[in-house]
């Protein structure tokens, strides 16, 4: 007898039927059964079948299952087995592996779906083992029935006769059900009042209700999202008043992969990645407006956010409204995205004309991931981690430790990661903290995790900033249970410590330059730092340098106004004084001559570089004035016969210290000349690669590490590949964000790795 276990994303995928029908049809006796680790297998038979058994679970796996380890050991059993069987999962049970993420709908669900002969004929929620919601379902694990809430709906005598027939594709399905046993849809005024209960109908009034310009909040399977007619410019432009979003891009619904490709630019990788079981957002660039209502959808960027349906619900939007859909989380600015009835007919009434509601509880809300690939060498960049993604981080060798974890990450961003087992976990992006209805749900997610396994922190990490909510709850935990250990890790050493974890790097012999580059965090001399260079070696990270200090001006204010980074690092320039009414200029001219803060922040750098060519208003979403010259960036530089210079050529760099005062002078200068604004943004990005050359020459290091929320921006990833990737090793991030999310999968890093 052998006994085969396999750990993974093993639950929730089908593997205990596809188990079962492969030992039927090899006449083998024994038994599956979900356990801690993943699956348990116990079967009997000669040993050639046996052999082949565990050849064939390998080699023939479910679709939506990965395995990360497995384990073949013969035993001596007396046990007597005369079939073989499903065992039902051990009552209490902890799980030890990673979560299982929702899936989106598959072909064949979906073909049922839209068959007018079949059971599930416009049933949203047909589903089967290899599709449909997992985690924003679960109460606890392993994935079960019982343990999620579409326990709610008792199956009917069709949907268990699937359920119990092993050659039926529901075979053991957990989240199986039908319109007769199943979710019901709910489509109804803004002021409740039902207009539908009809599933069949249902569809074709929300197709009217689209093309009359109305505004929709729509359940899909992790929360609620507000779509509208993408074509029709007075509806989009309705939506961002409504929704207070001035600016900030909306994603585009599209029915199918091939709709994209009349509008955008679309290649094999993006086809496949969009057309994925996790089925996020793809950023692509425009190819043909059409009918497309783009400046209110992107305004001012020639990219759009696209995406195809991930779920039942939008299948049938699409189905029966033949034009693209905005298609965005449903909040107001800045608030987590919404998931329950109750919380939305409170809330989004004003923003919403009609409500979809559906009758399954979303327990886990999640918002689409979002990505996007570099121009050039089509590098992935994620912009945002959590649906289909959060919360597994799958490939992590994590060092042995016996210490359960929990790491509260950064305020902006923000994200959280735990250790409560042998796995790691990064929640999906929960938001800024700042805002209160973010902040709740920061609280319930940490509360939904120590129900899930069970846990109680023995160690907490947390952001070094004093004033971070978030390390002011981490400390109020703290402070109540003395047994916990704590610690304040840096946060540009927590970005350096989430890309080393990500690619296993901290073994490494040789030294790594970490250049780390975003927006803020609070530095070890209490200055704001940004624009960081570090160096790692035998567990220990160093600074070794960064961009030249200049004055901090009114917090918040300069995060928000990309003309006093402006009139910071000009020294108050009177090329900046038209854009100052004279009390401001009294006020912030003032500070600037005796700073009491200094800053190194390289986003407030790509700020004052994006005001000076141009971008002139404050900003409505963060990193708008670095998306900005960005794309100023990016024209210039995909023109192949357009030549880079290098700003600081001749301009020593001291103390790998980036001059940020002369640089920005020379900007200045050439812009006054009448050199293009696009040639400028092209060579201050590759300005900013060679002296990243220059410190680590000057180091004599040849790995560089990379992280920060200014590398979401692909002009400098390709410039990185272009310039870089050949004398050097390279590492950017690929499995996490490079912006804050990462903080807290950093934070653990940290503090398993470094002894300082
Ligand atoms: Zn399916
Ligand atoms: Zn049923």
């Amino acid at each position: 007898m052998v006994k085969i276990t396999i750990s993974g994303r093993v639950q929730g995928v089908g593997f205990r039927p596809f188990v079962y029908n492969l030992a039927k049809k090899h006449n083998i006796k024994g038994f599956v059964t979900n356990v801690e680790k993943g699956v348990l297998i116990q079967a009997l038979a000669d040993e050639q079948n046996l052999d082949d058994f565990y050849d064939l679970i390998l080699a023939q796996k479910p679709q939506s299952s990965q395995i990360t380890a497995t384990q073949k050991t013969t035993i001596l059993s007396t046990e007597i087995f005369e079939d073989f069987v499903i065992k039902p999962t051990a009552p209490n049970l902890l799980i030890d592996i990673p979560l299982t993420p929702d899936f989106a709908i598959c072909q064949s669900c979906s073909n049922e779906m839209l068959d007018t002969e079949n059971p599930r004929y416009y049933y949203p929620f047909t589903t089967c083992t290899q599709c449909g919601p997992r985690y924003s379902i679960t109460k606890k694990f392993p994935f079960e029935r019982i343990n999620n809430s579409i326990d709610e709906f008792i199956m009917c005598e069709s949907c268990s006769q699937e359920y119990k027939n092993s050659d039926d594709i529901r075979f053991h399905s957990q989240t199986n059900s039908c319109p007769n046993c199943g979710i019901t849809l709910k489509f109804t005024t803004n002021s409740g009042e039902i207009i539908s209960e009809s599933n069949t109908e249902i569809f074709k009034i929300i197709a009217e209700k689209l093309a009359l310009g109305n505004i929709i909040a729509l359940k899909n399977t992790a929360g609620y999202l507000l779509i509208c007619d993408a074509t029709n410019e007075e509806a989009v432009k309705e939506l961002r008043v409504r929704k207070r979003r001035p600016t900030k891009p909306f994603a585009v619904l599209f029915k199918d992969t091939n709709t994209i490709s009349n509008y955008l630019y679309l290649n094999n990788l993006g086809k496949s990645t969009l057309s994925s079981t996790e089925a996020p957002i793809v950023i692509l660039n425009s190819r043909n407006t059409l009918d497309l209502a783009v400046n209110q959808i992107a305004p001012n960027l020639e990219t759009i956010g696209a995406m195809i349906p991930n779920s039942g619900t939008l299948q049938l939007v699409t189905a029966n409204f033949d034009k693209p859909i905005i298609a965005t989380s449903a909040n107001f600015h800045g608030s987590p995205i919404a998931s329950s009835e109750k919380e939305v007919t409170k809330t989004l009434k004003e923003i919403a004309d009609y409500f979809l509601h559906n009758s399954l509880n979303v327990l886990h809300p999640q918002d689409d991931s979002v990505m996007k690939f570099s121009e050039k060498y089509s590098k992935k960049i994620i912009l945002r981690r959590s649906r289909g993604f959060a919360p597994n981080v799958l490939d992590f060798k994590i060092p042995k430790c016996n210490e359960k974890i929990l790491c509260f990450g950064s305020d902006l961003k923000n994200t959280i990661t735990l250790l409560p087992n042998n796995n790691c976990y990064t929640s999906e992006y929960i938001g800024d903290l700042e805002n209160y209805d973010t902040y709740l749900r920061y609280e319930k997610t940490i509360e939904n995790y120590h129900k899930i396994f069970n846990f109680e922190p023995e160690i907490v990490l947390f952001d070094a900033h004093p004033k971070y909510i978030s390390s002011q709850l981490a400390e109020s935990i703290v402070h109540s249970e003395n047994e916990i250990y704590y610690q304040k890790i840096q946060h540009h050493k927590a970005h350096f410590a989430a890309i080393l974890g990500e690619k296993n790097l901290w073994k490494s012999e040789e030294k790594i330059l970490g250049i780390i580059w975003d927006g803020i965090g609070y530095g070890d001399d209490e200055q704001i730092w940004g624009g960081e260079f570090f160096e790692y070696q035998n567990n220990a990270i160093n600074r070794l340098g960064h961009l030249d200090y200049y004055p901090w001006v009114l917090g918040d204010k300069m995060s928000k106004n990309p003309k006093i980074s402006a009139l910071s690092i000009s020294d108050s320039n009177p090329l900046v004084r038209n854009y100052f009414d004279d009390n401001e200029w009294a006020i912030y001219t003032k500070t600037i001559q005796n700073p009491r803060i200094e800053t190194s922040s390289m986003g407030r750098l790509f700020d004052a570089v994006g005001f000076i060519l141009g971008f002139h208003q404050p900003i409505s979403f963060e990193g708008e004035a670095a998306i900005y010259l960005e794309k100023l960036a990016q024209k210039y530089y995909s023109t192949p016969e357009n030549k880079l210079i290098d700003y600081l050529e001749n301009i020593d760099m001291a103390a790998n210290c980036i001059p940020t005062k002369s640089l920005f002078e020379i900007i200045i200068n050439h812009h006054q000349k009448g050199i293009s604004v696009g040639e400028i943004a092209a060579n201050f990005h590759y300005t900013l690669i060679k002296c990243i050359e220059k410190v680590a020459s000057t180091n004599k290091i040849r790995t560089l590490a990379f992280s920060g929320g200014v590398f979401q921006n692909s002009v400098l990833v390709d410039m990185i590949y272009e310039f870089l990737s050949n004398n050097f090793e390279v590492h950017l991030h690929e499995n996490f964000s490079p912006n804050d999310e990462n903080i807290s999968f950093g934070q653990l890093n940290y503090y398993l790795n470094i002894k300082n």
